[in-house]
């Protein structure tokens, strides 16, 4: 796989509240929508991240999934994942191969049809 990369904030190794079963959660950096109840206010800046290949993070969570599969799954939260959406497409991808479920847990502020649908081809489950 070409290397490509996510600007990522954290992670959460066993979720039990972003989506079904137990999650490895990746909290992606940035959003510009600044609300007013956010519980993740650290994850703001795009530059609160850091740089990490998406083989990378394959390979980190392939080691999870003993504990995610077969009821739980990766999710993608942040700040807003969706503003790296065509970065997140090329995780997604690679973890389709391994028939992990992922969701992605996002305020929709990006709207754009035809990338959700891109999306989905890959992802199973959107939450807002
Ligand atoms: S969209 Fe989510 S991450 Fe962004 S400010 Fe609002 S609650 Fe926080």
């Amino acid at each position: 796989m070409e290397d490509n990369f996510l600007q990522v904030h954290s992670y959460e190794s066993f979720g039990t509240v972003d989506g079904p079963g137990i999650r490895y959660v990746i909290f992606l950096a940035g959003c510009h929508l600044k609300c007013k109840y956010c519980q993740n206010r650290d994850t703001w800046d795009f530059r609160s991240g850091h740089s990490v290949k998406i083989s990378e993070l394959v390979n980190t969570i392939l080691r999870y999934t003993s504990y995610i599969m077969p009821d739980g799954g990766v999710t993608v939260s942040g700040g807003e994942p969706l503003i790296q959406a065509y970065k997140l497409i090329l995780l997604f991808k690679e973890l389709k191969k391994y028939d992990i479920h992922t969701a992605i847990d996002t305020s929709r502020n990006v709207s754009n049809n035809r990338l959700y649908k891109r999306i989905n081809r890959f992802n199973r489950s959107i939450f807002t």
